[in-house]
């Protein structure tokens, strides 16, 4: 018998279905102080897909990742790369704001983190870098130190993962950013991507 021809949907489609059932989540206390989920932004192809923690202020206000001060740098740094916001893929552990930006609970981070792995398995990104302890701790365990592991090429399910200072951190340490500009280095080539000369940040 002739099969009917079934388009294959696009990774849009499923991001898109996963962000209606995120906006209704309600399975922690962040619900009710939140004003918007940030569910993450970026190229649905994205080689590189870039972790951070949980939305601040400014993120819940307008429902996108890392727009504040550190989402400032993070731009710097992506666009010192050679590359746009655009053509990356940029999403956090949570998808609520921790009121006055606080650390994630465990158990938010429990009750959230299968939404990034859904993400995750829909892009399909060739390299992860995770920004800050909290994401790495929650890729790796609770031993891990982002300063033993920067710019460390680590893996998850597969994907190779690189640790780097969160933008926060870089803010209020300035003199790390050459070691994030080192990591990202390394990112640009395990992606073969060439390296422009710039230092990012500055
Ligand atoms: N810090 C994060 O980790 N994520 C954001 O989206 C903004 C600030």
């Amino acid at each position: 018998m002739k099969k009917d021809f079934v388009m294959p949907k696009s990774k849009s489609y499923y991001l898109d279905g996963l962000r209606g059932k995120i906006e209704k989540c309600k399975k922690c206390a962040l619900h009710l102080s939140r004003n918007n989920i940030v569910f993450g932004e970026g190229s649905s192809d994205a080689r590189l897909l870039f972790i951070g923690e949980a939305p601040g202020a400014d993120e819940d206000m307008q429902a996108r990742p890392f727009i504040g001060r550190s989402g400032q740098l993070l731009t710097k740094i992506i666009n010192a790369m050679g590359l746009k916001r655009e053509d990356v893929y940029i999403a956090n552990i949570l998808k609520c704001r921790p009121p006055g930006n606080r650390d994630p609970h465990p158990h938010e981070v429990e009750e959230c983190i299968h939404y990034l792995f859904m993400q995750l398995d829909i892009i399909a990104p060739e390299m992860i870098v995770v920004l800050g302890r909290v994401a790495g701790i929650t890729f790796f365990g609770k031993n891990f130190s982002i300063t033993k592991e920067r710019g460390r090429t680590l893996e998850f399910r597969g994907i190779p993962v690189i640790p780097t200072f969160h933008p926060a951190y870089l803010l209020m340490n300035p003199k790390a950013k050459k070691l994030t500009w080192d990591d990202m280095k390394k990112v640009l080539a395990e992606l073969n991507l060439p390296v422009p000369s710039t230092v990012a940040g500055k």
